[in-house]
């Protein structure tokens, strides 16, 4: 053993002495070693190029077959090219190539086209002034959220009937964040549901995290709503309501399955309510809504949508005092996360945020949500008319129509556009049962909506 380190000793020194890698090969021979002698060499070899002296790093750990200095998270070779947006966008500049200046109607984005509401611009500049003055200065913030953020989100439930303390609601810097931090609470050795067409961000978090996925698909049958039945078994569920992409939006009787499900099998919901101030019809905002959802959910919500903070980036996550695992309180573990893991959101930013909750804020965004509702309904007229089957575009800004014809939704992409300029998104982007749909966002510019509506009627039409 010793005659082994001094050897890799001394081929270290002669290696650095000629600043050469190559003169540690022949040096020595493996095969006149032991495995364990080798294994300790080789920790050795890792400790002494820790200290800095990188010059035999790469050679040592080839001849040792091992990895240079770390194993990353290998994991992450297990993740899917993730190509949806990329080759939309390869397939769209290559036909603005080949027809340059031609004007594309996008219709594809998930992000919103107006700007802040009056209301939070206000906030934003009036917190910025408060950061000029050292009476009303804000360093740190609280880890979890500001009192008076937690308070007006907690009040903002209240209104609608959900009983909630302001320390249950946590302030995030928006939904993926979340929805991929929160993940920390949980044992790898947990089965993720996620119900499918899905949010790309669901499936991939889980897999960085080396946790095994249980793809739940849901189609026509079922509405895009699919619901537990007696052979469901998983720990974590990914229900996301009003759904991206299929706008669909679970109503009372569903969520009540889903959540008497949860709490028999002790597994817990993670609930996406990103979409919930679209919906128009009598159908639950929050999971909280449902009676025994405090003991098995953690509902993440977002401003982006709700409020065009997509750029600005603020949301916010409840957990229930009540939510406990193993004699563990959820609402607890993740005030220690996040106490260990973030300093807070900036001051400025909670203050705009607690704007959207005032009487004034929430009138402005529902007035912008108002403009979304209106391409939504401009887009179903389309394709009533045309006699398309399609979901969602009443209580989400997704529209998810049938592709027509058995097309599948790449050949329909190409089709529209190359014949009429429309980019949508093509189904098969969101897991493999999304292959015969396609997604229309309703966040665009109105202009642009009408004439998109306006030509994919007619080309749906051609094609009857
Ligand atoms: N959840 C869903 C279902 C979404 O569609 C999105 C964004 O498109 C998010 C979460 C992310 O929201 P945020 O901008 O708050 O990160």
């Amino acid at each position: 053993m010793h005659d082994t380190l001094a050897l890799l000793r001394v081929s270290y020194h002669s290696a650095r002495a000629l600043s050469s890698r190559r003169i540690v090969f022949p040096l020595f021979s493996l095969s006149r070693f032991s495995p364990p002698i080798l294994d300790k060499a080789r920790a050795r070899c890792y400790h002494t190029s820790h200290q800095g002296k990188g010059v035999l790093t790469d050679s040592l750990a080839l001849l040792f077959g091992g990895d240079p200095m770390l194993t990353p998270n290998l994991s992450y070779a297990n993740l899917k090219e993730s190509y949806l947006f990329r080759r939309i966008a390869q397939k769209t500049e290559a036909y603005l190539a080949a027809h340059p200046g031609t004007h594309l109607y996008r219709m594809g984005i998930g992000d919103v086209s107006l700007p802040l509401v009056p209301a939070v611009i206000e906030a934003l500049h009036r917190a910025v002034e408060d950061q000029s003055r050292q009476s009303s200065f804000h360093g740190y913030m609280p880890e979890c959220g500001a009192p008076f953020l937690r308070e007006a989100v907690a009040e903002h439930y209240r209104r609608r009937g959900v009983m909630l303390a302001a320390d249950e609601v946590f302030v995030s810097s928006g939904a993926s964040d979340e929805l991929g931090d929160l993940l920390d609470l949980f044992d790898r050795k947990n089965r993720a549901l996620i119900m499918e067409p899905a949010y790309p961000a669901y499936v991939d978090a889980n897999i960085m995290a080396g946790r095994e996925i249980i793809h739940l698909s849901s189609g026509p049958d079922n509405h895009f709503l699919p619901l537990p039945n007696e052979t469901t078994d998983a720990d974590l569920v990914y229900l996301c309501s009003p759904n991206n992409p299929t706008g669909a939006a679970y109503d009372r009787e569903q969520l009540t399955r889903w959540v008497q499900w949860a709490n028999e099998h002790q597994a817990l919901i993670l609930f996406d309510a990103a979409y919930e101030a679209f919906i128009e019809e009598d159908l639950p905002h929050s999971i909280f809504e449902i009676p025994g959802a405090s003991t098995c959910a953690i509902e993440i919500c977002s401003l982006s949508k709700t409020a065009g903070f997509t750029g600005t980036r603020l949301g916010y996550t409840v957990i229930s005092k009540d939510l406990e695992r193993c004699g563990l309180s959820l609402n607890a573990m993740w005030v220690r996360n996040r106490t260990t893991k973030t300093n807070g959101i900036s001051y400025i930013l909670q203050r705009g945020g607690a704007a959207v909750f005032t009487e004034e804020g929430q009138r402005q965004v529902h007035d912008n949500i108002r403009v979304y509702k209106e391409n939504a309904r401009v887009l179903m007229k389309a394709l009533d008319e045309a006699g398309i089957r399609y979901w969602g575009g009443r209580n989400a800004p997704y529209i998810w129509m049938q592709c027509p014809d058995g097309m599948g939704s790449w050949a329909f992409f190409d089709r529209l556009l190359n014949e009429i300029q429309v980019v949508g998104t093509p189904g098969e982007g969101f897991g493999a049962c999304g292959v015969d749909f396609f997604r229309f966002s309703t966040f665009g510019d109105p202009a642009d909506t009408r004439e998109a509506a306006g030509r994919l009627k007619s080309l749906l039409k051609k094609t009857e």
